[in-house]
């Protein structure tokens, strides 16, 4: 079952493409990141080169696919995309290169994930724009040299630290993206709401901001949600009371917490007394991976500091105890 607060992309999100910001002015937030790539986009504009290679990482969701396709719009070039687990064989990646445009992005998506053979040949590509491929077989193998036209890479991922650092070198553009402030959720939640023409009162907004984990695909997806509840029982305008009966009625909480966030918290506090308990036999207690503890569970309860982790292992904290309505550790266990 797909989960509504899971922030990776989803099977029907075709109405996220109507959404996709096209230009950097229409991109809201991350000030650093667009500013610093408003100067590196100008300048190379300015000198009719092809912009250096754009490395963007942090959580899913954050609009790291949109700003690749954004750059690709403010230097009026194409974009081609693809990414790591699509490309199995060498020649899968030369079939893309050589058909770049001069200045064209190619945009390689989970860049983590590249099988090591084929990173070695974007290293060439990227520094020197060539490629060395390998002709022929056994005695008659040589290698031959095909020159690219210049063209930008623009990797995205969510693990920086599983990148190689051969390959983490060779960006000459590094940027994080980091979780919205409520602010900006708001912005977006508006936006959307101005597209789909489907009116949210402020108090409204400041709801679903709220409920959102930082993240604008979860915005989004809890406001197209929220729309059919708006539709059907209510006048088609999401004012703060449907609001909230809506995202009641869909499981998120007020600080954007579901039945899994709830699992995991209870998980520590029933089976370990709130901990701490390593991740191990966290991940065994509750049935899941540790990647995915990892990945999935706990980067939004840390960066809002329902756990933390500690040298030995995770403990769930007084913020947690406290939003959960359950007594404190000492009250509850003495
Ligand atoms: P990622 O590639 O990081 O998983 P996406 O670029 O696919 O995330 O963004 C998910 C959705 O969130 C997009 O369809 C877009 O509508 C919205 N979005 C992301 N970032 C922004 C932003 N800064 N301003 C407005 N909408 C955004």
């Amino acid at each position: 079952d797909e989960r509504l607060l899971d922030a990776e992309k989803m099977h029907d999100e075709d109405f996220e493409l109507s959404l996709r910001p096209k230009y950097l002015n229409q991109y809201i937030g991350q000030t650093d990141v667009k500013e610093n790539l408003r100067i590196f986009i100008e300048a190379a504009k300015l000198r009719e080169e092809a912009l250096d290679h754009v490395l963007l990482y942090g959580p899913p969701g954050l609009g790291k696919t949109t700003l690749a396709n954004i750059i690709a719009n403010e230097l009026a070039v194409n974009i081609k995309h693809t990414s790591g687990p699509t490309i199995e064989r060498s020649g899968d990646l030369a079939a893309i290169l050589t058909s770049l445009e001069p200045g064209d992005v190619l945009f390689i998506d989970e860049i983590h994930r590249l099988p090591k053979s084929i990173e070695e040949i974007l290293y060439p590509a990227m520094e020197d724009y060539c490629l060395d491929i390998v002709v022929g077989k056994d005695v008659e193998a040589r290698s031959i040299r095909i020159d690219l036209p210049p063209f930008t890479l623009v990797g995205a991922t969510t693990r920086a630290g599983d990148l190689s650092s051969p390959l983490r070198d060779r960006f000459g553009v590094i940027s994080r993206l980091e979780y919205y402030n409520q602010d900006d959720l708001i912005k977006i939640v508006k936006r959307t709401s101005d597209i789909f023409n489907i009116p949210i009162d402020d108090k409204a907004s400041v709801e679903m901001a709220k409920r959102s984990r930082g993240t604008p695909r979860i915005v989004n997806r809890l406001f197209k949600r929220v729309r059919d509840f708006a539709q059907v029982i209510g006048d088609g305008i999401i004012n703060i009371d449907l609001c909230k009966e809506a995202l009641n009625r869909l499981n998120v909480d007020e600080a954007g917490l579901d039945h899994t966030d709830h699992k995991y918290l209870l998980g520590i506090i029933e089976k370990y007394d709130g901990g701490p308990v390593g991740v191990e036999a966290l991940a065994a207690s509750i049935s899941e991976e540790v990647q995915t503890l990892e990945d999935v569970y706990e980067p939004y309860l840390l960066q809002e500091g329902f756990i933390k982790r500690t040298r030995r292992g995770r403990i769930v904290t007084e913020k947690a105890f406290n939003h959960l309505n359950i007594t404190t550790k000492e009250t509850l266990f003495n």
